[in-house]
């Protein structure tokens, strides 16, 4: 088989498999940009296998970066694009269930083809468009299903994060695992454990964002690898509660974690101790921290100025968004309104600044100061008092003489 029409993202990258193969070396194509093409998917990376050693690739372009030349990735630079050029490698000796011990660079298209995961991920295009298929992969994406290449027990075994890899493009393609695949996820699914954490972390939060999320956390659960997860172990059933949100495909990252989260029916201090065994970003933990309660509160109730406030436009959008998710319409163009008629967006748009407030008191500096900037901050999102020093200041007076007496 051939490929037809080459996408744009292939074509810039046509020069660098030209100048490979004018050098005498062999060049393709290869991986997910080939498997999404032929699904008709946008594609994200285009990445380039060529049996030149990393110092030939470097020799014949100008501008390269050694990204893992351990790996025998190349990055090339051309004046419209970056490109990985990585040389045809074999894996050898997996000790401990994950990456392999050296990988040593061959000179065979058809070594480096076979240590791919799954046959969807193992074809290989030629500048001529030529598809290498040589684990029946083309079969399999026609019949939407996901195979290891050769025997999957070893492949797991091998390197047992594929397990997760198989589950989250189930999650992204809606495919269905080959029963042996399954099975072996089945029977492997504890040599999770071995895995690093940051690992597991990008594929589960991929798996999360698919659009057959359904199938794929339900062979999360069935396969038992949930288990071996951080955290989850107790989890099974409500992770198949969470798969049965209907809704679209989750767009962001801190979306899915606050929908999890909200399915996991955790509070604020089990979510960060969940997030932190997860090794989520802090950025990330004080996002989900935040938008977790917002939901629960817009479950029950309409956007009130000081929630919207406090958790800013941007947040306030991410969970609105998630009211799909419960069967409900969200209503963004509301948010968009409601806060651009706020009278306030922070503590530095208030007309009375605390330096302000101590020299008009003249009490000692002490606590009083930022207690005092927060209920005015309040009573003006509130839209019980103008933003306006006078009033600021009126209300701060009589406010201290009912604290004080
Ligand atoms: P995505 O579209 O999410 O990038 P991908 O298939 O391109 O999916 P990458 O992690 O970018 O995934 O890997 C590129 C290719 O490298 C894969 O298509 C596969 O051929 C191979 N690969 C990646 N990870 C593994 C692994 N753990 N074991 C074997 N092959 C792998
Ligand atoms: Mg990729």
């Amino acid at each position: 088989m051939r490929l037809e029409a080459f996408p744009l993202e292939f074509q810039g990258a046509m020069p660098i498999l030209r100048k490979l193969q004018s050098a005498g070396y062999e060049a393709y194509y290869v991986g997910g940009s080939v498997r999404d093409i032929l699904l008709n998917k946008p594609i994200h990376d285009v990445d380039i296998a060529t049996s030149a050693f990393p110092a030939e690739v470097k020799e014949l372009f100008h501008r390269t970066i050694d990204v893992g030349i351990d790996h025998g990735t190349v990055m090339v630079i051309t004046k419209e694009a970056t490109y990985e050029v990585t040389t045809f490698r074999t894996e050898s000796t997996y000790q401990d269930y994950r990456r392999p011990d050296h990988v040593e660079f061959v000179r065979s298209l058809k070594e480096d083809l076979k240590r791919r995961d799954f046959t969807i991920n193992a074809l290989a295009v030629g500048i001529d468009g030529t598809i290498i298929d040589l684990f029946d992969g083309l079969d399999d994406l026609r019949n939407k299903v996901l195979r290891a290449v050769g025997n999957p027990y070893e492949r797991f075994h091998e390197d047992a994060l594929r397990m997760m890899r198989a589950l989250r493009f189930v999650s992204h393609l809606g495919f269905t695992l080959e029963p042996n695949t399954f099975e072996a996820i089945q029977e492997y699914h504890s040599l999770l454990a071995k895995i690093s954490t940051e690992r597991i972390n990008v594929e589960f939060v991929k798996l999360m964002m698919g659009s057959f999320r359904e199938a794929g956390l339900r062979s999360f659960v069935e396969s038992e690898c949930y288990i071996y997860c951080p955290g989850l172990r107790s989890y099974g059933e409500a992770l198949l509660n969470f798969s049965e949100l209907r809704g679209p495909a989750i767009p962001t990252e801190r979306q899915a974690w606050t929908l999890l989260m909200a399915m996991l029916d955790m509070n604020i201090t089990d979510i960060r101790h969940f997030m932190k065994e997860w090794k989520c970003s802090n950025q990330l933990i004080r996002e989900v921290t935040q938008m977790v309660p917002a939901l629960q509160f817009r479950l029950k109730y309409e956007w009130d100025n000081w929630t919207l406030y406090q958790l800013g436009r941007e947040l306030a959008l991410s969970v609105e968004y998630l009211l799909y998710y419960f069967e409900r319409e969200p209503n963004l163009e509301k948010i968009r309104l409601l806060y651009q008629y706020l009278p306030i967006y922070s503590l530095k748009d208030l007309a009375l600044k605390g330096n302000e407030v101590m020299e008009y008191f003249d009490y000692p500096r002490g606590p009083w100061i930022s207690m005092i900037l927060n209920v005015l901050e309040q009573e003006v999102i509130e839209g019980n008092l103008k933003n306006q020093k006078e009033d600021l200041l009126n209300y701060a007076e009589g406010y201290l003489k009912k604290e004080m007496s």
